[in-house]
């Protein structure tokens, strides 16, 4: 394509240049292109009503042609001549979440052509938020069809320094107007049929809708990775947001992806490749002592998943020009908006790794009495803290098959907890292999276990737990509450 001479300028949102902003409406009447910022992420605009300035985004971008676009409006009016019908679910979500994060789904009218929609007779419309957006739009006087200001396939622009890495000589304009504050395109709803469906997530999630309707779809394309499921929004179809570099995707217990992360960085490093972490920050200091070459960063905080929204497209960019081969990334609740969250990480990677659950060993003698009593305390904590983890127990020198003690399974039953059906089992290393989390009952046993197998160290502590064995009742009582103690103790150390 042609250079065009691309006009850089700042506005500030919050005090806005008027002169600056009209001229930007003026190249969009005239047929021409500005980039812009909205609260998601930055658009590449060009007027809606105009067949040949949109086929300019197209250019600009190297989208396929098969990838529509979103009208942007500003007023439920101007909605009333773009589509065929709103439909009762759409005035109730419009009411609800407009302007702000949120495309819709609507049969077309003729005037909407057929190369925004990519050939659909639907057509995808939000009202955004953001003042600079609102404004253009309001001094441009027609919809604003806008996809995302950057290279196909690359991660959205979320700062002015995105776009101009992409886009100058692109494009007419681009509008410096700050970082978005989500940092993650808009959630994509259909609400055509009886029940929304989610065709693309973002910040209005499948739980803010199911609060106004009770019910919300996803479309199973974006559940399940098999590629032979056609998504409905043709965008999810592509890879995307993708880094120069290879993304590895590490799913599962947290404590799991720390290890494994660990463990393969330092490979990757052995075979000379340099490798990228995408860490949080409550996980930041576990890569402490790797090799300085490795590129760390810091997404954002798990307790506040809005700002790994925010900083996810930065993140994933700032890796292109550390010249990283590698990107090995930690996974995040998918719950809210992390289900956006997950999903852009997603289509970034070229491979996942599922790493499955926590797995604890609870390790004493004869696993009959402390190791049992721990398995069962345990389990009972993970069920009332909703913990995924699976938690078992052997001993070093057990017979296989025994019963549990009876004062053991007395003061568990005191507890609400049954270990009665429990059977002993002898140590292997199979088991040692297989535990994520190696607990033994003292220190003893711990260096017991050091001396006959290997591999055990960074996965393996000890508590320090005397043996109630032929003990009274009162004893195993006070052995179950230390127990308790201890692991109430452990249990932000396990990350989960
Ligand atoms: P972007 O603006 O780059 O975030 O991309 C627009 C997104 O909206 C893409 O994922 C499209 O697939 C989706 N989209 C646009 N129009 C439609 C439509 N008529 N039906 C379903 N999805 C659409
Ligand atoms: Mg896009």
């Amino acid at each position: 394509m042609d250079i065009i001479d691309t006009k850089l300028v700042k506005i500030n949102p919050n005090n806005i240049d008027y002169e600056i902003l009209s001229e930007a409406a003026s190249i969009i009447k005239n047929g021409g292109t500005v980039i812009f910022p909205t609260e998601t992420v930055y658009g590449l605009g060009a007027n809606a009503l105009d067949e040949d300035a949109c086929d300019k985004i197209y250019k600009a971008k190297g989208r396929p042609s098969d990838n529509p676009l979103i009208v942007h409006i500003i007023s439920m009016d101007e909605l009333n001549k773009l589509v065929r019908e709103i439909p009762e679910n759409a005035e109730i979500m419009a009411d609800k979440f407009w302007p702000g994060p949120l495309t819709m789904i609507f049969d077309k009218k003729d005037i909407i052509s057929y190369k925004i929609t990519a050939g659909l007779e639907t057509v995808a419309v939000r009202m955004p938020e953001n003042k600079i957006a609102r404004e253009l739009i309001r001094l441009s006087g027609c919809p604003i069809a806008a996809p995302s200001a950057n290279t196909s396939g690359k991660p959205s622009p979320t700062s002015a320094q995105h776009v101009i890495e992409d886009m100058l000589g692109r494009v007419d304009m681009i509008i410096d107007g700050g970082s978005c504050d989500i940092g993650l395109e808009s959630s994509v709803v259909d609400i055509t049929g009886d029940i929304p469906t989610i065709l693309r997530p973002g910040k209005v999630t499948k739980e803010d809708i199911e609060r106004l309707f009770g019910k919300c779809d996803t479309d199973p394309a974006i559940i399940k990775s098999d590629e032979k499921i056609v998504p409905k929004s043709p965008g999810q179809k592509y890879r995307h947001y993708s880094p120069k570099a290879e993304l590895i995707l590490y799913k599962g217990s947290l404590k799991k992806t720390v290890n494994s992360i660990k463990k393969d960085c330092k490979e990757y490093i052995r075979k000379a490749k340099k490798v990228g972490i995408i860490a949080s920050e409550q996980t930041r200091s576990f890569y402490d002592n790797l090799n300085d070459e490795v590129v760390i960063k810091v997404v954002g905080d798990r307790k506040n998943p809005l700002t790994i929204a925010t900083n996810l497209f930065d993140v994933l960019r700032s890796f292109d020009s550390s010249n990283v081969n590698v990107i090995l990334s930690e996974s995040f609740d998918d719950k809210g908006i992390g289900g956006a969250i997950m999903n852009r990480l997603g289509k970034a990677a070229s491979k996942k790794i599922e790493l499955g659950k926590l797995k604890v060993l609870f390790v004493c003698t004869g696993n009959t009495c402390r190791s049992p009593m721990a398995e069962g305390i345990m389990k009972d904590i993970a069920r009332q803290k909703g913990w995924d983890i699976e938690i078992s127990s052997a001993g070093i020198s057990a017979i296989d098959g025994d019963n549990p003690s009876q004062n053991a399974v007395l003061v568990l039953n005191k507890m609400g907890i049954d270990i009665s059906k429990h059977k002993s089992r002898l140590i292997n290393e199979k088991m040692l292999e297989e535990a994520d989390l190696i607990i033994t009952m003292t220190n003893q046993h711990k260096e017991i276990l050091l001396r006959r197998y290997n591999n055990l160290e960074g996965k393996i502590t000890s508590f320090n737990i005397q043996d109630p064995y032929g003990r009274s009742h009162n004893v195993y009582q006070s052995c179950s509450e230390e127990i308790r103690g201890e692991i109430l103790k452990i249990s932000d150390s396990l990350m989960i």
